[in-house]
């Protein structure tokens, strides 16, 4: 192992492996197979990066993301590795370049798109090159069940039946046992050890509050720590991507929208620029997000409900790679269920598809219902229970105050049952709080029983009970009938008066208190870290590369607070190899020079 660990170190700069990355590097030095399965940030490219380099041979990557192969070889060549990719957006010159490159042994890492790798002529070269492992990036790609279905996937078990000696590693973040087993069938990775990390991401903190007046929750939630930073704003609907960015342009913020209706060469545009710039927002739908490896992405904020909590845990993932503290923030309510179903009943699918899918959505508005700790839910619902509450989100810093609901939801489903569970939400609270408009007079309610007899809550608690109930699966909302309520057989028991039921009190949002931590510790120089920031923009900008590559940002935080004088010392910082140290140390440890002389006078 002492040669992986010498890599580790000389190369990239850093001290130790993480957990499993030192068992499957070592599997691949020793030829075998690796399926790993890690969560976004949880370091995955070390795993074939290492080996690659310490095998004989050129490591090939498969990759579904052409557009991030360049930065992703950039990054590579930052580090002095000798890395190259191939794929459409190559001429044929370079192209040939790159191959004579891999048959002369001047490669050691090759990124290559799927759709390229399959063809017969590359094929045939890898055939003569010296291959060090194959490595299988995005593995999920072979999933016909995901949304990331790529066809030319399928037939990438010709490696195992072309090279069969070659160590292959089939890497993804994806996560349920069903795409798990579809990638070990299609792959041939029958023989493969197999890795599964946790899914925890401790980095992120997970907050989740009621949609009370969006826009400005949101200017709130990003003046409060992320004022300079890089985020994503994730919406339900394509014009609503673009209003939102529209607004925070307006309010300061560098913003633009993206959603799969915007013309592609716009859509390239701004996912270059989210890679490339320091603070910026990208306001999108779904359509972002497959491969967006930015490492400092800061925030993931929610402003309608995902319909899945496997999306939420996918989008929210993309925050924090880096492993800094970021934001998972959401707001919701229940409009967006409301929304969600309907656009559920009228998609195509079968009957079962259908509920299906309703039952994820509940499983999701049970998630922003919870009471307990929201990453105990979260990593439950993907079989991966958790010892004790996080201590990192909003249930747990906050804890939730809770009342006895029992008497008040004995109400509302009644009033759903009396009035012929047709209606929605807005006509049961007018009866339950005793209105006399038109459409309860219309409908002859102001004679029910029920009328009136909800005048102790206002409008917005009758609210939050209807959505609990929906949330905790007393209720369902109507697919065929717009928003109306119906019964659902576990309200049974709380109607009959034979269980109780505790429900959350809505903070309001007046009193939602402070936020994470994401801003920088306490013992930072504001005006050196805006320094080191600004050498790292001037160096990325001479070169072409996105900020990140030339340093994450945990490497200037600790320039920050270790302030190292010499060589030596910098070649401490985490994430500074042999390379880096020659290549940026100086300017690096002149701005960290200047600083002290401003700091503490000429003597430093
Ligand atoms: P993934 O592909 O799993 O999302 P990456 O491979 O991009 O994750 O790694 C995430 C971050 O963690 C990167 O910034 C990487 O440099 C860093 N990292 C990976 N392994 C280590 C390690 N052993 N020590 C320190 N940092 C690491
Ligand atoms: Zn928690």
């Amino acid at each position: 192992m002492s040669n992986a660990q010498k890599i580790l170190q000389s190369v990239f700069g850093y001290g130790s492996f993480r957990e499993p990355q030192s068992e499957i590097i070592q599997t691949l030095i020793e030829g075998g197979d690796a399926l790993v399965l890690m969560p976004t940030g949880g370091g995955k490219s070390l795993c074939y990066q290492i080996p690659a380099l310490a095998r004989d041979g050129c490591g090939i990557v498969i990759s579904p993301l052409i557009a991030l192969m360049q930065d992703q070889v950039s990054a590579m060549r930052q580090l002095g590795v000798r890395a190259s990719f191939l794929n459409s957006t190559l001429d044929v010159r370079a192209a040939r370049a790159v191959e004579e490159d891999l048959l002369s042994g001047n490669l050691d890492l090759l990124y290559i798109a799927p759709e390229r790798l399959t063809q017969e002529r590359c094929l045939t070269l890898l055939q003569q090159a010296d291959i060090a492992l194959f490595a299988i990036d995005e593995a999920h790609c072979v999933s016909q069940w995901g949304h990331d279905f790529r066809a030319d996937y399928l037939k990438l078990s010709l490696l195992h039946q072309h090279f069969p000696n070659i160590p292959r590693i089939a890497l993804t973040a994806t996560a349920d046992a069903r795409t798990r087993a579809e990638i070990i069938m299609r792959l041939d990775l029958s023989r493969a050890r197999q890795f599964i990390a946790g899914f925890d991401r401790p980095n992120i903190h997970y907050r989740i509050a009621l949609k009370d007046n969006p826009r400005s929750q949101l200017l709130r939630f990003l003046q409060d720590g992320h004022q300079h930073h890089a985020g994503i704003v994730y919406c339900m609907s394509r014009k609503k991507t673009e209003e939102i960015a529209l607004w925070l342009q307006d309010q300061g913020f560098n913003a633009l929208p993206y959603h799969a209706g915007l013309p592609s060469d716009t859509r390239a545009d701004h996912q270059t620029r989210f890679l490339r710039e320091d603070s910026i927002i990208i306001v999108a739908t779904i359509a972002f997000g497959m491969g967006i490896d930015k490492p400092d992405v800061r925030f993931v904020a929610h402003m309608d409900m995902p319909k899945t909590v496997e999306s939420y845990y996918q989008e929210t993932g993309r925050a924090g790679r880096d492993g800094e503290p970021s934001d998972a923030w959401m707001i919701y309510g229940l409009q967006d269920v409301i929304k969600l179903r309907q656009m559920m009943a009228s998609s195509e699918g079968s009957e079962e598809h259908k509920r299906a899918e309703q039952h994820r959505l509940n499983a999701m508005l049970g998630l922003c219902e919870i009471t307990t700790c929201r990453r105990e839910a979260l990593l439950n619902y993907f079989g991966e229970p958790q010892p004790k509450p996080c201590g990192n989100c909003d249930t747990c810093l906050e804890p939730i105050d809770t009342w006895d609901g029992t008497d008040a939801a004995r109400k509302a489903l009644s009033a759903v049952y009396r009035t012929g569970q047709r209606f929605g939400v807005n006509h049961l609270i007018d009866v339950l709080r005793g209105a006399e408009n038109a459409k309860v007079l219309q409908f002859d309610h102001h004679h029910l029983p029920i009328h009136g007899v909800g005048t102790a809550l206002n409008n917005k608690q009758w609210r939050s009970v209807f959505r609990q109930l929906v949330g905790r699966g007393y209720l369902n909302v109507d697919m065929e009938r717009f928003g109306a309520l119906r019964l659902e057989e576990k309200c049974r028991p709380l109607l009959r008066g034979e269980e109780a039921i505790m429900l959350r009190r809505e903070t309001t949002t007046k009193t939602a208190r402070q936020q994470t931590k994401t801003a920088l510790p306490s013992d930072i120089d504001i005006t050196l870290w805006e320094a080191l920031r600004e050498c790292r923009r001037e160096l990325a900008e001479e070169q072409g590369v996105p900020p990140y590559v030339i340093f994450h940002d945990r490497s200037l935080k600790e320039m920050c607070s270790a302030l190292p004088r010499n060589p030596t010392q910098f070649g401490q910082i985490p994430g500074v190899g042999e390379r880096k140290l020659k290549k940026y140390g100086e300017a690096f440890l002149q701005v960290i020079e200047r600083h002290f002389q401003h700091t503490f006078g000429a003597a430093g």
